[in-house]
């Protein structure tokens, strides 16, 4: 059985910017309306609940938090060269050059900000939470970028 959250309806949502050097349209600075969809495969308790809707929200709001407003740049990947200075972020790829106040970025442990590399990275957190109990077989997060286009992907809890 699952239960499903939609970040639209549930206010699990972001707005950020980024690029993905390797596609040419997507290389330019840019920027989307992002969402978390959650399904959590279980089964329920003697209480008849997979999982309390609200816990999963509390723990999905400060991993979006972190991303709001903010300037995506991935840690890992050899597509793009970046360095931190002082309070600064500068970027290079392609003959591009991008410099970032540090306040207005955050670094994900991901090689490129995709879709899905964002929902691999959700996912994880999502699980390392402690929020599930041993009824929960697997979480799944599906990130959209805009409405009608995801990346989903799932950990495997018990
Ligand atoms: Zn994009």
């Amino acid at each position: 059985m699952n239960i499903r959250i939609n970040g639209w309806e549930t206010g699990i949502r972001f707005v950020a910017g980024h690029f993905l050097p390797s596609i040419e349209k997507c290389s330019r600075l840019h920027g989307h309306n992002y969402a978390l969809l959650v399904e959590i495969e279980g089964e329920p308790n003697e209480d008849g609940i997979i999982i309390d809707f609200i816990r999963v929200k509390e723990a999905a709001h400060p991993v979006v938090e972190k991303m709001d407003h903010r300037m995506l740049l991935p840690s890992g990947g050899s597509s793009m060269e970046i360095m931190r200075a002082d309070d600064e972020y500068t970027v290079r790829f392609n003959d591009k050059k991008y410099v970032f106040p540090a306040s207005d970025v955050t670094v994900l442990p991901i090689d490129n900000v995709s879709a899905e590399n964002l929902a691999s990275y959700f996912a994880g957190e999502l699980a390392r939470s402690g929020i599930f109990g041993k009824n929960v077989r697997s979480v799944s997060v599906g990130v959209a970028e805009g409405r009608g286009q995801e990346a989903w992907a799932r950990v495997v809890i018990n």
